[in-house]
């Protein structure tokens, strides 16, 4: 009998236990039990690099496919300090949930190298992503695992990774990884992508709950590539965008922020890491913590930085009745509890944010049909599918009486589970 499997690793851990949880909800055969809470492949690569002053640094990287039952394996390479062969599985885990709920026919994956990549100069950056991808390349192929950008990782890295796997095999394949540069195989409209789809969510329960958009006020924890598209396109919906943040702290006026002037902070700050919001209190707002954030007086909140800030010490403190997850695992299954308790709607990450892997579905589409579409086409379509998907949750938690995340994960796991049942065990 299969014992089932757990991990020192927070993330791998956390997501065996929202898989197990969801299993047991569902009464998922033990079989598909044990065959989804491991990943199909996993590799680690040793990642030799030269460094500036002569000497040789040997990086850690993997690559790992949770799942190919749906299709080839899908996910992101990130570049941080914490990044293990463990954490990787646990990640690409919920890159499977994302894309099977994300009714796009791909499994899930992920990727990463254990690095300061703050440190790294522009070159030793370049050396090592080459020869990551050098390394990686026997698994990585348009029908069997496509990369794309992470945390810390974005089109200069595509493009490397992809310049050299298509030198070693010796033709040219742009669909073999996604977030490429639009002027270089990418997609228009995948930068707003994710944030559109984190606005296309908060927009759907407005509708669902009879809320005016013009009477609606927003706090958007982060104002990197989700949070800041996320502001602004609920901002043209009509809303307030009362709060937003980076790391030089959070800005806060209850009778709305100028977004677009926030923007033009980031285009021109861009060297400020992290920080580009540096002095936005002269713009006629408040400078407060991202605790103040987080309380804040408002109506949806859309955690868009980084994981665990919803956790047992912030959640009771929330005023917002709706949270909107734009980055991964924003909330603690402790802040969770005390968010359901509040009845407190939280519209789970891998629903919210999986405009990012549906826009590079998009891409990749382009790609292997060698014609680009129109932006329009693009974000059509994507609206399209996320309120698609937005619905098939809600409904089920509405009529099963479960929260958000219960509903996506059941909904995710058994469009997977049926496909692996369907397809048998072989060998
Ligand atoms: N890194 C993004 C995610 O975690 C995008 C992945 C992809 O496009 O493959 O959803």
């Amino acid at each position: 009998m299969n014992s089932r499997r757990s991990s020192d690793n927070l993330i791998l851990d956390t997501a065996l236990r929202d898989f197990y949880d969801a299993a047991d909800y569902m009464h998922l055969d033990e079989r598909l039990v044990a065959i989804l809470s491991n990943s199909e492949r996993r590799i680690d690569v040793s990642v030799p690099v030269e460094m500036e002053d002569g000497s040789a640094v040997v990086f850690k990287g993997y690559r790992v496919q949770h799942s190919t039952a749906l299709g080839p394996s899908k996910g992101g390479i990130r570049y941080a300090m914490d990044v293990s062969g463990d954490e990787c599985e646990g990640l690409a885990m919920l890159m499977t949930w994302k894309c099977s709920l994300g009714g796009i026919p791909y499994g899930g994956g992920k990727g990463g190298i254990t690095c300061d990549p703050t440190k790294l100069s522009l070159k030793e950056k370049e050396r090592m992503t080459r020869t990551y991808g050098s390394r990686i390349s026997p698994i990585v192929g348009r029908w069997s695992d496509i990369p794309a950008p992470d945390m810390y990782t974005g089109g200069q890295e595509m493009v490397w990774i992809m310049d050299t796997i298509c030198k070693m095999r010796g033709h040219f394949e742009p669909a073999i990884l996604t977030g490429k540069p639009t002027d270089y195989w990418g997609a228009m409209g995948r930068t707003e992508a994710t944030g559109r789809g984190v606005a296309t969510c908060a927009l759907e329960i407005m509708k669902r709950k009879n809320l005016d958009p013009s009477k609606m006020k927003i706090a958007v924890d982060g104002f990197g590539n989700v949070g800041s598209y996320t502001a602004l396109l609920l901002k043209e919906a009509g809303a307030k965008i009362v709060a937003i943040s980076d790391t030089s702290g959070a800005y806060y006026n209850p009778n709305g922020l100028n977004i677009e002037k926030a923007f033009e902070y980031i285009n021109t700050n861009p060297k400020q890491k992290g920080r580009k919001l540096q002095g936005f209190e002269k713009e006629g707002c408040e400078k407060v913590s991202e605790a103040d954030l987080l309380s804040c007086d408002c109506d949806f909140l859309a955690p868009c930085a980084v994981q665990g800030v919803i956790n047992k010490d912030s959640a009771a403190k929330v005023k917002a009745k709706y949270i909107v997850e734009g980055a991964n695992s924003p909330t603690t299954p402790e802040g969770e509890k005390i968010l359901d308790d509040a009845g407190v709607i939280v519209v789970p990450d891998f629903l919210a944010n999986a405009g990012g892997v549906i826009g590079s579905y998009f891409e990749w589409a382009q790609n292997l049909q060698g014609f680009p579409w129109t932006e329009e086409e693009y974000n059509t379509r994507l609206v399209n599918l996320m309120k698609n998907n937005f619905g098939r949750v809600w409904d089920f938690a509405e009529a099963k009486k479960v929260n958000m995340r219960r509903s996506a994960y059941v909904n995710a796991i058994k469009r997977v589970a049926d496909v692996v049942d369907m397809r048998g065990i072989y060998l």
